[in-house]
């Protein structure tokens, strides 16, 4: 019979083998659209078996018919609104939230499972169980919330918390919420659920709130893996394998994401969950001291240098995806390699604002994936390169990070650009970057500054290579 347990395992079955499948697919640029598509097949699939479950068990009503059909509707119509409308320099706030509203929901079904749940049920590992949901799941809610927060410049989330030592805070509520969980599950009790959203709350934002600078991206990952913690645990709680599997994949990838961007950019994990790290103070602008040799240049001197070139390198950073300019460096890309030089792109790993955001918007631009190059690659053999043009990148070719041991991004790998024979680098001013820290490459001896929008620059540079 189709909704005998055993068959709709094997269904959620086929749909966690599609999941794995399809983060495989996802970590190459080549296969990662079908592997999005493949993701989502699994989801559909595991949605409409449980639905299935509910209609061979006949348990629900027509108003949680109404309720699911509701959920449906909204959820699914704000998704493909966001899934059209949302810009790629805001994909990792959309990220946050979405990683919230996961954890969000993992509270809410584990909260819901509990009022229903009769004293057999309340076994001590389902009592666990929900307690881990309505803990991991709450941080993770109120932790995403600060983290979108402080990408979208929200001033309040970038504000010090007024708590004079919050690490000693954050120890005290672990051990209080330790013991609200062990209390769940030695005395088959549900008041602590309560407790442990409230104290959860506050830690939700004690633990992301200090946290800054060059940093966020670690964050992200983190909350990525704890709502697929959270959804685990959930799964548990509601006896559903497919949620188990997938939360646990989340939560696993999330953790490795997580370490490869703990070492992109030379912060312990320990560091950043206790949040010690802040974005930098002082004069950063064109008053700083440093930036007094600073030589600007203009489009038609940037075409001559170029003629003259053999190899050149692109350095992408956020200010590319601001200002949209990834076709129109294609298009200069293409006509440099007509003229016989040999161009690559330099990808630094936390360049932009997310894991993987400048792949995905050379991606869009067509520029071939043989072209773009990791930092640990291309590093090596930038002393043979003619021109480095840096676009709207700044902290990932700070040399302050080799230089400076205080300065925020101390110790993070960077593009080591100042190599190649002349730097050329397009930003609108001498504004500092994410990390908010001057840059001493904008002042050395062989960085031409060209201030301009990103895609502008680069259009006016095309023009005046045809020129030539
Ligand atoms: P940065 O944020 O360091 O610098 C971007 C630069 O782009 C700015 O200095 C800005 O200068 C310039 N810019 C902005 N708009 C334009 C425009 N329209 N045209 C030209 N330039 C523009 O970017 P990086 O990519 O170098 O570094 C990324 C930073 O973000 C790192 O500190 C990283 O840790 C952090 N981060 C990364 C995440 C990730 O996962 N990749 C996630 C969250 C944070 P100006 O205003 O003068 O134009």
């Amino acid at each position: 019979m189709f909704h005998s347990q055993i068959l709709v395992n094997l269904i959620y079955l086929v749909a966690a083998v599609l999941f794995i499948f399809g983060l495989k697919m996802i970590a190459h640029p080549r296969t990662a659209v079908r592997g999005n598509l493949l993701s989502s097949l699994a989801m559909l699939i595991a949605v409409v078996v449980t639905v299935w479950l509910i209609v061979a068990a006949n348990t629900a009503s027509w108003a949680g018919w109404l309720l699911i059909v509701v959920g449906l509707v909204i959820g699914g119509g704000i998704g493909a609104v966001l899934a059209l409308k949302v810009e790629m320099t805001q994909m990792p706030q959309l990220v946050a939230l979405f990683n919230g509203l996961g954890g969000g929901a993992s509270v809410l079904v584990a909260g819901a499972e509990l009022i229903g749940m009769t004293n057999t049920e309340a076994t001590a590992d389902v009592m666990l169980a929900t307690g881990l949901s309505g803990l991991i799941g709450t941080v993770t809610f109120w932790g995403s919330l600060v983290a979108f927060g402080k990408l979208q410049e929200i001033s309040f989330f970038e504000k010090e918390l007024p708590i004079p030592a919050p690490q000693a805070v954050n120890a005290v509520l672990a051990v209080v919420l330790i013991g609200m969980m062990v209390l769940m599950a030695a005395w088959g009790v549900g008041w602590p659920y309560i407790v442990i959203f409230l104290l959860a709350t506050i830690l939700g934002f004690t633990l992301v709130m200090p946290i800054g600078g060059a940093d966020m991206p670690v964050v992200i990952a983190l909350l990525n893996s704890y709502s697929g913690l959270a959804a685990a645990a959930t799964g548990f709680v509601i006896d559903n394998n497919v949620l188990i599997i997938s939360g646990s994949l989340v939560g696993a990838s999330g953790i490795i994401l997580t370490q490869i961007m703990c070492k992109a950019m030379n912060r312990s994990l320990l560091n950043v969950l206790f949040g010690t790290m802040q974005s930098g103070s002082g004069p950063a602008g064109a008053d700083h001291e440093m930036y007094a040799t600073v030589r600007s240049t203009s489009a038609d001197d940037i075409a001559m240098i170029l003629d003259n070139a053999q190899r050149v390198v692109f350095v992408p950073g956020y200010g590319l995806a601001v200002a949209q300019a990834q076709h129109a460096v294609r298009d200069l890309a293409n006509i440099l390699q007509e003229r016989g030089a040999t161009v690559e792109y330099a990808i630094h790993p936390v360049a932009g604002r997310m894991p993987g955001h400048m792949n995905v918007l050379l991606a869009e631009a067509d520029v071939p994936y043989d072209q773009l190059k990791e930092m640990d690659e291309i590093n090596p053999t930038l002393g043979q390169v003619d021109v480095a043009i840096v676009i709207g990148a700044n902290d990932v070719v700070n040399p302050l990070a080799n230089t400076d041991p205080n300065s925020p991004i101390a110790g993070m790998p960077i593009i080591e650009v100042s190599k190649a024979r002349t730097v050329i680098v397009i930003k609108r001013s001498l504004s500092p970057g994410f990390a908010k820290i001057p840059n001493p490459l904008f002042a050395a001896e062989n960085t031409l500054m060209f201030f301009s929008d990103g895609k502008k620059a680069v259009l006016d540079i095309v023009g005046a290579v045809k020129e030539l």
